[in-house]
């Protein structure tokens, strides 16, 4: 449906359009007129499908500039999902100079004071922030209209109830309140009937729980293996922007060391990072500055990042869901993704839950040889060498590789040029990653069955005519691909300058 057909006035439409949205979601389209006409909705859907939009455009829509208060107010889990949904909402609402303002936990509260006395309209926060400011008197929630739980079952996950709870009362009785979540536990619907009145139920069916768009592969291999072949597997497949994802803290400070090591442009975030450490790291992901984000499940929790080509699970999730929400990461919006599932012998009985939730078997991938990698390298360099030469600065360096050519014999110069633009082989910079213990062996007399049963039959995903990821390159963004080959010319000239 489109979305002037929902009751929204010029300014929001012309913000939509440029956000590049075409068609509401399903969620969009069925909640917006309900969030417009005031009452209490409880939206489920998974994630990536708008939520955000889907709350954030009626509450815009009906913001009054001239009024100083503040009128929304969105709760949030994390502060990585607090910033993000401000930054969306800020977006949508910037034609109307609607203030949207966010505070969260780990950042200096004076400064948030300080900006909150610009008076935004709607206010973003995480729940104990939130509650600090309730109890400094430096936010008023009196004349809120509209109060928003999103993603509710993360926050009830994380043990937020009470925090929401004594922030519901600072509210006005009669506001609208709106509940958003990707899964619905039997706790939010006591939410509903707690703190909301004649709440409308929206479900928007997974119709698959993984996309389509996701090519989904695994490869068996012992836990210590598990580096090589995955280095060798970003050689070969040369994604465009990649997340990792690790099962521990250790785990990822590891893998990020050791991708540094081996030189590529990787990066780590976890929970005992510093909240500047982890918005900066998230900033040069999303800007394409960084390649590869390893990460903890908890870490990347919600976050959402357009443009992930590959997830690499470098240990699989024990909890199936746990693998949905990391391959969601991938396969937004309509692009094409790749995820790999690194897999232990004795935890296949793990990929095999993974695969009754989702219907989608996964596709065995034969580890790359150290000269399948030594190749995908060389292809890349090839591929960078032709955007190099399509940059039109070059042509001051034409005397000097003139002069060059004298001296120098043409292959032996472009061979350099290459050895120096591909990265050493894995076994030349040898990376140790300690030992997880594996996830302990399932009894198979226990076995959960996967929430849609088991009855169904398999979709499979080899018949598309795409035969898997290797060198997805037709899909990498322009963004990265620049991105990509720049890091390339600034080693060459970091060297020369050396
Ligand atoms: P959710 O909260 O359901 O997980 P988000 O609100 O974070 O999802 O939206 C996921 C992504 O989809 C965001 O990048 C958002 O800007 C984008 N998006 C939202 N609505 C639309 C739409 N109608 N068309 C295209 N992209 C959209
Ligand atoms: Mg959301």
């Amino acid at each position: 449906m489109k979305f002037s057909e929902l009751g929204l006035s010029e300014s929001l439409l012309k913000a939509i359009k440029r956000s590049g949205y075409e068609e509401a979601t399903p969620i969009q389209e069925q909640t917006i007129p309900m969030v417009l006409d005031g009452q209490d909705v409880i939206g489920q859907a998974q994630t990536g499908t708008g939520k955000t939009a889907a709350f954030g455009l009626p509450i815009i829509e009906h913001v009054d500039t001239k009024d100083p208060d503040i009128q929304a107010i969105v709760i949030s889990p994390t502060r990585e999902l607090a910033i993000q949904t401000q930054e969306e909402l800020y977006r949508l609402g910037k034609d109307k100079h609607v203030r949207v303002q966010v505070v969260y936990g780990g950042a200096d509260i004076r400064r948030q004071i300080k900006s909150l006395k610009q008076h935004p309209q709607i206010l973003v926060g995480t729940p104990g922030r939130l509650r600090d400011h309730l109890h400094r008197h430096t936010v008023k929630l009196d004349n809120i209209k509209t109060l928003v739980l999103d993603e509710a079952d993360e926050m009830l996950n994380m043990g937020f109830l009470e925090d929401i709870e004594a922030i519901i009362k600072q509210t006005p009785a009669d506001r609208q309140t709106l509940l958003f979540s990707a899964t619905m536990p039997p706790e939010i619907k006591n939410i509903g009937v707690k703190f909301m009145t004649d709440p409308k139920m929206v479900r928007i069916k997974a119709k698959e729980l993984t996309t389509d768009l996701v090519d989904q592969y695994y490869v068996r291999a012992k836990d210590y293996e598990k580096f090589d072949i995955m280095t060798r597997l970003i050689d070969v497949q040369d994604p465009a922007l990649t997340i990792v994802f690790g099962r521990t803290k250790r785990r990822v400070d590891e893998l990020s060391k050791g991708l540094i090591a081996r030189g590529y442009n990787a990066a780590g975030i976890h929970g005992d990072l510093s909240q500047d450490q982890r918005t900066k790291i998230m900033r040069q992901f999303k800007n394409g500055q960084l390649d590869i984000l390893v990460a903890t499940d908890v870490a990347a929790r919600g976050l959402d990042i357009s443009g992930v080509t590959h997830v690499y699970n470098y240990d699989i999730p024990s909890d199936p869901d746990s693998y949905v929400h990391r391959i969601g990461r991938t396969g937004r919006a309509g692009h094409h993704g790749v995820s790999l599932t690194f897999v232990t012998p004795n935890e296949m009985d793990y990929l095999h839950e993974i695969e009754k939730l989702t219907r989608v078997r996964m596709l065995p991938l034969k580890p790359p040889t150290a000269e399948e990698a030594f190749r995908g390298q060389v292809a890349t360099a090839f591929n960078d060498i032709d955007e190099l030469i399509a940059q039109d600065s070059t042509d001051r360096y034409k005397d000097a590789a003139a002069k060059l050519l004298e001296t120098h014999d043409a292959v032996d110069l472009v061979a350099a040029l290459l050895n120096n633009m591909t990265k050493e082989a894995a076994s030349e910079v040898p990376v140790k990653i300690t030992p997880e213990r594996p996830l302990p062996r399932r009894n198979r007399h226990n076995h959960q069955r996967g929430r849609n049963g088991n009855s169904g039959h398999y979709r499979r995903h080899d018949g598309h005519g795409r035969r898997h990821g290797y060198r997805s390159n037709g899909h990498r963004s322009d963004n990265h691909g620049k991105s990509h080959s720049s890091r390339h010319a600034f080693n060459i000239r970091h060297r020369k300058d050396d």
